[in-house]
């Protein structure tokens, strides 16, 4: 289930984004620390306005929350508005028993308010959170925040792939408890929040506000991710990386899957220690991942089968699961070769000048050397020129003399990181001039269009962008996945 974290400050405004969000979740909670004073007289009302259960949320700051009322005073208004006809009421775990009596004048007795909830069906959530860490004793809490029949929750903070593996681990250790909600907070949980099934945890919560730290929207967890459908069938891919989250990946394979009607999902991982993520690769069973900065060397250990691509660039970006065994590929490789294999096969490319001798610029220069093209590398160290124009039989030169290559060359491959958001208007080669009779060929591809781009187009060149590649790449990929092409009839938002 996919609960929306509702922070508007009126309840007409949190009405409002339960109807924009009504489609992608099963459920909301109202976070009365977000209304106004005035609001939270009425909030008892709320659920009874919707179509939708509700869970009660009174946070207190030290929760995460914004309220800044004296302990008596917030649960006194918790208890009123719990006379309202919510689904969950949320009470954190060092509530004592005795807080939770209070006086009405409609009885003689005080009322203890989780008796008269549980009377009335109302399930009680009992929290716990933790914005430092994943506690060590993170199981045996759980266990007693659920010994007494209320479903357990703990938001804690991941701070490493390691605590990943203890909130993946939570379903295998308690899988007795049924009912449970496990959320990893922050950058490094937002796996665990996609696959939040996975852990053993019976729903997710979202927002467009970041309500909480790592929230998504409904509509990326719905539409994108389909977190919701997840179940034991489901084949789990993703793609490591720190960062991460900047990748267009999700995008490319997400669509592919649904349109194929493959029940996979493909999800983000945060990892600071490949080691580990390989660990958890086996705990849940993922099938296959891509790589990105900084790991495409650091997975090789781990491999069982590489690519003769892969020995050559030294990195690999495709990790697949071939009968329990890891096999690397290099999907850069051919995804670069794809937009000019016709010109290579026509032979109308025999020179090519590459500017940078970083990671893509080794697949850049490996893939046209193998054709049999005569490559010259300009870098700005010249040290890593050298290096990989040793390697590829390559010539190499300085890239501040970039202005004595213009005009002799069929093909101008860009692979520095110059231009790239957010430095956008940036040009690696300023005084290199295009004849216009050359094929460009531009990496970066955010922007879509970089000034080398531009000028290369204003000559009159044919010019190849960053996205293609990336496309080209990413369906070579969804093809190792998923054993079938990528659908022709999606186009993927990059
Ligand atoms: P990388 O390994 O870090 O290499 C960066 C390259 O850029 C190096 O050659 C570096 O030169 C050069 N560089 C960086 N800042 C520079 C500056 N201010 N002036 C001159 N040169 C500079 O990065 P990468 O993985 O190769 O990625 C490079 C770019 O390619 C990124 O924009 C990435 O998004 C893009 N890319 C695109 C695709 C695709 O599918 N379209 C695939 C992979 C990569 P030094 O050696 O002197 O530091």
């Amino acid at each position: 289930m996919l609960c929306l974290t509702l922070t508007g400050s009126t309840l007409e405004e949190n009405r409002a984004l339960v109807e924009q969000n009504r489609t992608w979740i099963s459920l909301a909670e109202l976070r009365l620390d977000h209304l106004n004073r005035d609001e939270q007289k009425i909030a008892s009302s709320f659920p009874s306005t919707v179509d939708l259960p509700i869970i009660l949320t009174f946070r207190r700051k030290s929760d995460g929350g914004l309220c800044t009322l004296g302990e008596k005073e917030r649960l006194q208004t918790l208890y009123e508005t719990a006379k309202g006809d919510y689904a969950y009421v949320d009470i954190e775990e060092d509530v004592k028993k005795s807080d939770l009596k209070f006086r009405d004048s409609m009885f003689e007795q005080k009322v203890d308010l989780e008796r008269m909830l549980r009377e009335r069906g109302v399930r009680i959530i009992r929290s716990l959170h933790d914005f430092t860490c994943v506690p060590a004793d993170i199981y045996g809490r759980i266990s007693k925040l659920a010994s007494k029949g209320d479903i357990p929750k703990v938001a804690v903070t991941p701070k490493s792939m390691i605590d990943i593996i203890s909130l993946f681990r939570v379903q295998a250790e308690l899988s007795d408890i049924k009912d449970k909600i496990i959320i990893g907070m922050g950058d490094f949980g937002i796996c665990a929040r996609l696959l939040y099934k996975k852990c053993g945890s019976m729903l997710t919560f979202c927002s467009d506000t970041q309500a909480a730290p790592g929230h998504l929207s409904a509509r990326t967890m719905s539409e994108l991710y389909h977190a919701d459908k997840v179940d034991e069938k489901t084949h789990v891919f993703g793609i490591i990386g720190n960062p991460v989250y900047h990748t267009a990946s999700p995008r490319i394979h997400n669509p592919g899957f649904e349109a194929i009607h493959y029940n996979a999902i493909y999800v983000p991982f945060l990892v600071d220690s490949v080691r580990a993520f390989f660990k958890l690769a086996e705990m849940l069973q993922i099938h296959g991942f891509s790589v990105t900065v900084p790991h495409k060397r650091n997975v090789q250990p781990y491999l069982g089968r590489i690519t003769r691509e892969v020995k050559q660039i030294g990195a690999c970006n495709t990790v697949t699961r071939i009968q329990n065994m890891w096999k690397g590929t290099n999907t850069d490789y051919y995804g670069f070769l794809s937009p000019i294999a016709d010109e290579i096969a026509q032979e109308n490319i025999r020179t090519a000048l590459v500017i940078g001798a970083g990671g893509a610029s080794r697949a850049v220069v490996w893939a046209l050397h193998n054709h049999g093209i005569k490559v010259t590398i300009l870098n700005r160290s010249l040290e890593k020129a050298r290096q990989l124009a040793e390697e590829t039989m390559s010539s190499f030169d300085s890239l501040e003399n970039c202005n004595l290559y213009s005009n002799s060359f069929d093909l101008v491959v860009q692979t520095t990181s110059v231009g790239m958001a957010p430095d956008t208007d940036e040009d690696p080669v300023p005084s290199f001039v295009f004849t216009g009779d050359e094929i460009v060929y531009e990496l970066v591809y955010q922007p879509k269009e970089t000034p080398f781009f531009k000028r290369a187009t204003e000559a009159g060149c044919r010019v190849i962008g960053g996205a293609e590649m990336l496309l080209e790449q990413g369906k070579l990929q969804f093809e190792a996945f998923s054993g079938y092409h990528y659908p022709h009839w999606i186009q993927p938002d990059i």
